[in-house]
């Protein structure tokens, strides 16, 4: 291996993310709680959110929208506005959660700062990871954020030219195989995967990776053993 760039995902790589979602969604259930089933809401908001994806792209804002759309259609569009003003309002807390640091990942980003350059790929709003970035105290580890609409092969493509880094001097670290790390062995990079306890529905995959390029570790901090 000859890295010049290691690349770090966001969202439950860096600080928890997937656990607010949840929580969010259980409220919403309880919420809508008498005019469906917890099943029914959970399998409709999930389709909602998919089939949205590609005109909202991925974030809290696209989570509120997708929750009033699942609310008005599991209700017949009888939906009181007290309930859409609560979602709303469930959307704003999730917006103004405070940064919980993963453990491990700042003695990490210390250690590797020393010898490469980091960056952030992630995805979702533009306006809310910048904030999280701000707010987690971490900006100053990295060299360069990238926010991408969609994680895929085209996109770290990009992300490659304009660190004008060959592919194979890049290495990507996060907890989405789909996102994280299939598409950088696509292009030819090394991926590095960190699972979180919880994983989205639609970040899911039932594929096995074996490439040479690829490792799975436990913890953030197993990162450095492999360095
Ligand atoms: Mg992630």
């Amino acid at each position: 291996m000859n890295l010049k760039v290691i690349a770090f995902d966001a969202d439950d790589t860096l600080w928890v993310n997937e656990p607010y979602f949840r929580q969010t969604e259980e409220r919403f259930y309880e919420l809508l709680g008498e005019y469906s089933s917890q099943h029914e809401l959970e399998r409709e908001l999930l389709k909602i959110e998919i089939a949205n994806l590609s005109l909202y792209g991925y974030g809290i804002k696209g989570f509120i929208l997708s929750m009033i759309e699942t609310a008005l259609t599991v209700t017949d569009n009888n939906i009181s506005t007290d309930v859409v003003g609560q979602i709303i309002d469930l959307g704003k807390q999730m917006l103004n959660q405070p940064i919980e640091l993963l453990d491990g990942v700042e003695d990490v980003l210390k250690s590797l700062k020393e010898k490469y350059r980091l960056v952030v790929a992630t995805k979702g709003d533009l306006l809310d990871q910048e904030r999280k970035l701000k707010k987690s105290g971490l900006s100053h580890y990295f060299h360069h954020i990238e926010i991408m609409s969609e994680k895929d092969d085209a996109n770290y493509l990009k992300l490659i030219k304009h660190l004008d880094i060959q592919r194979c001097e890049l290495m990507m670290v996060g907890n989405s195989l789909k996102s994280d790390i299939l598409p950088v062995l696509n292009i030819g990079g090394f991926a590095i995967h960190v699972p979180y306890h919880i994983t989205w529905a639609h970040e899911h995959i039932e594929d096995s990776i074996d490439n040479e390029r690829f490792k799975s570790v436990d913890c953030i901090k197993s990162v450095l053993e492999l360095l």
